[in-house]
């Protein structure tokens, strides 16, 4: 491969096109710190959803991806820079960090990395077709669309069992389909959600085949353990079969990630001087753009914080 053209160095590097990132790149931009993001080729989690309810200071709530445009063109507004490529590996350099994107290596004192995570799908007929049209990820986001529904979950963790609870608040009936004759589960949320007999049923060793609908979602088909194969008619699907961090590019870069491949921090503090984390690719428990946004922030005071202390030391 050939080697990548080194670019000046700069004071941060933000690498990540989500709300996280967006935060930290208004905030670094704001302090004179002229950012430049790294914002990938993919789409973050936001920009596929439909209607955001949950962000204060839209009462009428606002779609996600006009949310994610205001936040980029507010950082953009105090000077951050945006540059479209995927990040393929983090490396620290004669006291300034590389990423390595596109053939050239961005070199920055300070890093913060805010790429996301994604949520499992299964690949199966009718997901993408029926996204944001019943198909969906996020109960505590999207439960309410889902008043007076029959509502289908996949998955048998914690985030199943919490997105189901959540659900009951809204749907007529949830009914959790998940794989095995056993939830993942921790005890007391496994037996919050069973002692629900009269909103929540479980459908025991089956797997979801197929999302069915016309304009919106209205079916699912699932095979249970004996092979036979039935439609159960709902009015949503949620997915609740776990996310994956989009973190993977970091190997070998030295910083900590826990065995799920999420970042390991300490607030927004990763394993190596300089480097911050922030959003779902270091919190795989909320989840909630608020959070993000607010990691964002902290990860820019931080990456400030170093910046003026290298100074302070004469190291800079
Ligand atoms: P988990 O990985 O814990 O669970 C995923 C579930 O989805 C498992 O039951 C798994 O089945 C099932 N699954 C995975 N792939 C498939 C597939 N292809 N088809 C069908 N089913 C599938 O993810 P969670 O998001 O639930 O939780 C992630 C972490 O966050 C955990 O550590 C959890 O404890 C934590 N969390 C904590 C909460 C709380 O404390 N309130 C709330 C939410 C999450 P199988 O069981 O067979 O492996």
């Amino acid at each position: 491969m050939a080697r990548a053209k080194p670019a000046p160095v700069r004071d941060v590097l933000i690498v990540g096109g989500g709300i996280a990132a967006h935060t930290a790149a208004l905030y670094t931009a704001r302090a004179k710190m002229r950012p430049l993001i790294l914002a990938g080729t993919g789409m973050d989690q936001l920009s596929s959803t439909t209607l955001v309810e949950n962000y204060p200071g839209f009462p009428e709530g606002i779609q996600g991806p006009e949310l994610i445009q205001k936040c980029k063109e507010q950082a953009e507004r105090f000077g951050a820079e945006y540059v479209g490529e995927d990040a393929e590996s983090l490396q620290g350099k004669k006291g300034a960090y590389e990423v390595a994107a596109g053939g050239t290596a961005y070199r920055a004192r300070t890093v913060i990395l805010a790429t996301g995570a994604k949520a499992r799908t299964l690949g199966i007929p009718g997901e993408k077709e029926f996204w944001g049209k019943g198909v969906s990820t996020c109960a505590p986001c999207d439960a309410p669309f889902f008043k007076g529904k029959v509502v289908v979950v996949a998955g048998g963790g914690d985030s199943a069992m919490e997105e189901s609870l959540t659900l009951t608040k809204f749907a007529t009936k949830v009914i959790i389909v998940h794989r095995r004759d056993a939830f993942k589960a921790s005890k007391i949320m496994q037996d919050r959600v069973l002692g629900m007999k009269d909103k929540i049923e479980v459908v025991w060793s089956a797997q979801v085949l197929e999302v069915l609908g016309d304009k919106f979602v209205q079916g699912v088909r699932v095979r249970d353990a004996s092979g036979k194969e039935r439609a159960i008619p709902c009015g949503g699907f949620f997915l609740a079969i776990g996310h994956d961090p989009n973190t993977r590019w970091l190997a070998g870069s030295g910083v900590q990630l826990d065995p799920q491949g999420y970042i390991q921090v300490q607030g927004v503090t990763t394993s190596l001087p300089g480097v911050f984390a922030a959003g779902d690719a270091m919190d795989p428990h909320y989840r909630q753009a608020v959070i993000s946004a607010g990691a964002g922030c902290m990860a820019a005071l931080e990456a400030e914080r170093h910046i003026e202390r290298a100074k302070a030391e004469g190291s800079y």
